[in-house]
């Protein structure tokens, strides 16, 4: 049995050796600290793991749901825009329920591209955008995201035939990896470019509640006659760790809406209604876990900067995301580096190159350990290395 072409052109999978380093690390006896992982480690607070046990236990919810999300859920997601970024989404073709956000970003390809058509996506991104048009036949166009400019796309940069040929467009502010935040000025650029190129853009929102300093980052469906040219994605994983209960949406273009939930009609049969009503009681409730989780991340990514900063490294601490994202010292591309670290501290880092081929001078640090762990890391690092040259 031969598997599709498209299978065969799936990338190989980039971290492929530094997890075989880290297993023989842990088999020989070594305590490594992963600062790899993009997953919240705090459980889902209790009050939504109540209402699922709550829910689950009523028949009702045992049958397919609607493939679209029930009626409450998107009504709880419109409200929850309402209140957040004073927006108004109409529930019933603004907003479709999806299996986490991950999900609906892949299957957008699927809706929007002819075989061999153009997709702009981030350098570096999450590697879902770029394998949606891969696994449908399209192509992508790489934007770099350069420090110099903020880690936001250059629209004036992109050659006007390759907009031209575009047909969608994948943004994520909050982004990750690189933990930099859009304003409003920004997607309203957006906006004009994708009117001017007829250009679906799809907006990647899933670490919009992470955020330091009191700082709120906007949505993109904030900028004016954005909900004629895009849609957002979203989802409860990261705002309160529940990547594990796959519960997300879409919401802003009725037109891109009806389509992917036409297509998602035909693949799936939507989220398990004890999953919608526990996210819905996540969205509506006290948003006092929220709170919490942001100062639990920023005081992991206030260690993290000053303990890179006491090594050489120049950073400024990122606004948003669970990510701190940083130049690799001089002498090394991110794998060396990342091996070296292993090597050398037991601590595994993400190398830059698993984003983009732009991204082999970056690294990834994770914030999903406790303090103390992250500061035995950095010490252990330190003891290791010394102060590093860029
Ligand atoms: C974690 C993450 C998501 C969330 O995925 P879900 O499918 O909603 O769990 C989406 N986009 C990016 C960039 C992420 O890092």
């Amino acid at each position: 049995m031969e598997a599709a072409q498209t299978i065969k052109n799936l990338p190989p999978y980039l971290f492929a050796r530094i997890e075989k380093l880290t297993a023989e690390a842990k088999a020989a006896g070594k305590d490594v600290i992963s600062l790899g992982i993009g997953d919240p480690d705090r459980p889902t607070p209790p009050h939504i793991i109540a209402k699922l046990i709550e829910q689950a236990q009523n028949p009702a919810n045992h049958q397919y749901p609607s493939s679209v999300g029930m009626l409450e859920f998107r009504q709880a997601v419109a409200d929850w825009y309402q209140k957040r970024f004073g927006l108004k989404l109409d529930p019933k073709t603004e907003v479709v329920s999806l299996l986490g956000s991950k999900e609906g970003i892949a299957h957008i390809s699927f809706c929007y591209l002819n075989p061999g058509d153009l997709s702009l996506v981030p350098d570096p991104g999450y590697p879902v955008y770029a394998i949606g048009a891969l696994l449908g036949n399209a192509r992508s166009y790489p934007l770099p995201l350069l420090p110099e400019k903020g880690f936001l796309p250059d629209l004036q940069a992109i050659p006007d035939a390759v907009a031209r040929e575009a047909k969608i467009m994948f943004l994520n502010y909050p982004n990750n990896p690189t933990g930099a935040t859009a304003d409003l000025k920004f997607f309203q650029e957006v906006v004009e470019f994708a009117r001017k190129y007829d250009i679906l853009v799809c907006h990647d929102a899933a670490y919009s509640e992470v955020f330091f300093d009191g700082k709120a980052p906007v949505s993109f469906l904030q900028a004016e006659g954005a909900k004629e040219v895009g849609i957002e994605f979203h989802s409860v994983s990261k705002t309160y760790n529940m990547t594990g209960w796959r519960v997300g949406w879409a919401a802003g273009n009725a037109e891109a809406i009806d389509v992917l939930g036409r297509f998602k009609s035909n693949v799936d049969s939507g989220v398990f209604q004890a999953l919608q009503y526990a996210a819905i009681t996540a969205l509506t409730d006290s948003q006092d876990c929220v709170k919490e989780m942001r100062q639990v991340y920023q005081e992991r990514r206030d260690v993290v900067v000053a303990g890179l900063r006491k090594m050489g490294w120049n950073l400024e601490p990122p606004q948003a995301t669970i990510y701190v994202w940083a130049p690799v010292p001089k002498g090394y591309t991110s794998s060396s580096f990342a091996e070296l670290i292993l090597e050398k501290a037991a601590v595994v880092i993400t190398p830059g190159l698993g984003y983009g081929e732009r991204s082999d001078g970056y690294f990834r640090i994770a914030l999903t350990q406790e303090v103390d762990r992250i500061q035995e890391a950095l010490d252990r690092m330190q003891a290791a290395l010394g102060v590093m040259e860029f």
